[in-house]
């Protein structure tokens, strides 16, 4: 790692401008809204010309992220979406991607166009090696991973993964969405992987008030290539989103820290109470070695099953602290059913892949978890109530 500091300090400290020092020595990141820079002469260029290709602010937030996602380079893109469509970009008709069954909604979305635009999609139980193994061929361009997966809490090992496909198809990119665990838990590039892009609008934003993507990559020829989509689509993060974020990812060690161990909780307490749980942080997880060898926390995000669909809607429709939405990794508890969270998949899609529709999903937030506890208490009560009165 190329940081002096502890990650958690240096999450606080900003690099000085790369165009020099700031005359006015600002303790927060200034904020250049500006969509166009002045040239000093028609000759000579400055730093900046225009921002669609490169603005000050979103480049602090890059050289602040880079040291995060422990990248020679990264780029802050408009969404966690926006950073998969770049670099699907370097996709041809007649690619093979090896991906997994359980992904965000919307990556499975934009394969599904992307299919239909003739590159070739395997969905493969992505915990098992030699099942992945099985659809790698020299025409494989792409191994797309999730670990842990959204909502399945499914564990993939990452640096195997890689080496088998690379194996068979030295060109292979390994592609990891490391959304679920956040570059604090889980570094892809660390693992064998050549790119690591995730979403800025979960933990490392952190408060539900911006949307962001960040690619990193180490080989310099492929960190040109995906700025030339950036640059030529006009992808990159605007300014003041940017610095929100540089707001936002101050925290995030706190942050995080506190969401995990409030994850952890509340995943025991609903084990015991006899539910099947998803987390990688329970040591009945199947998962549970391989993501401690590849990971140093278990995140915030946990699903577990009621046995009825029904019952689970009203789960979470008698909750009162957990909002009822999509999205996690922000301080505030959100809790959703498979319908909401996976709607970008179609539901026989959902049934073919094994995703069963009495799923909760919970997305821990920094209260107190007794009160939590009380609520999702309070919400089963009534559920349960409810659904043998009926
Ligand atoms: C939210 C999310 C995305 C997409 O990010 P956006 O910022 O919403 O575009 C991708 N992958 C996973 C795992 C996510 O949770």
């Amino acid at each position: 790692m190329a940081e002096k500091y502890d990650i958690s300090t240096e999450l606080v400290h900003f690099d000085p401008p790369a165009s020099g020092a700031d005359p006015h020595r600002a303790a927060a990141p200034p904020l250049y809204i500006s969509a166009t820079f002045k040239q000093p002469s028609t000759t000579e260029p400055g730093a900046y010309d225009y921002t669609r290709t490169g603005n000050p602010t979103r480049s602090q937030l890059e050289r602040h992220m880079g040291k995060l996602f422990g990248a020679g380079r990264c780029f802050a893109v408009n969404s966690g979406m926006a950073a998969l469509d770049t670099i699907c970009r370097l996709l041809l008709p007649g690619d093979e991607v090896v991906t997994g069954n359980d992904l965000y909604g919307g990556t499975n979305r934009l394969l599904s166009h992307l299919a239909q635009l003739g590159v070739v999609v395997h969905h493969v139980d992505t915990t098992d090696l030699s099942a992945a193994r099985a659809k790698f061929s020299a025409k494989t361009r792409m191994l797309l991973l999730e670990s842990p997966t959204n909502p399945l809490l499914q564990v993939a090992d990452i640096a195997s993964l890689s080496a088998a496909a690379k194996a068979v198809a030295p060109n292979c990119l390994v592609v990891v969405d490391n959304t679920v665990m956040s570059p604090l838990y889980q570094r892809p590039l660390a693992l064998n992987a050549d790119i690591h892009y995730e979403s800025g609008t979960k933990y490392i934003n952190g408060h539900h008030d911006v949307m962001s993507g960040f690619i990193g990559v180490d080989d310099p020829a492929l960190a040109d290539r995906l700025f030339f989509y950036i640059n030529a689509t006009g992808a990159g993060l605007a300014p003041f989103d940017a610095w929100l974020v540089l707001r936002g990812v101050k925290t995030m060690a706190l942050r995080v820290a506190r969401q995990t161990e409030n994850a952890g909780i509340v995943a025991r307490w609903l084990s015991e109470r006899g539910y099947q749980v998803n987390y990688p942080g329970l040591s009945t997880h199947p998962g549970y070695v391989t993501h401690n060898r590849q990971a140093s926390g278990a995140g915030a995000v946990l699903s577990f099953r009621t046995g009825s669909t029904q019952l689970s809607e009203r789960i979470v429709d008698n909750l009162r602290l957990f909002g009822i939405s999509v999205s996690f990794g922000a301080c505030e508890s959100l809790a959703t059913v498979l319908r909401i969270c996976h709607a970008a998949i179609p539901a026989e899609v959902r049934r073919e892949r094994g995703l069963p529709e009495d799923l909760i999903r919970l997305c821990i937030g920094i209260e107190h978890p007794d009160d939590l506890l009380k609520d999702l208490q309070q919400a089963i009560d009534a559920a349960e109530h409810k659904f043998h009165a009926d």
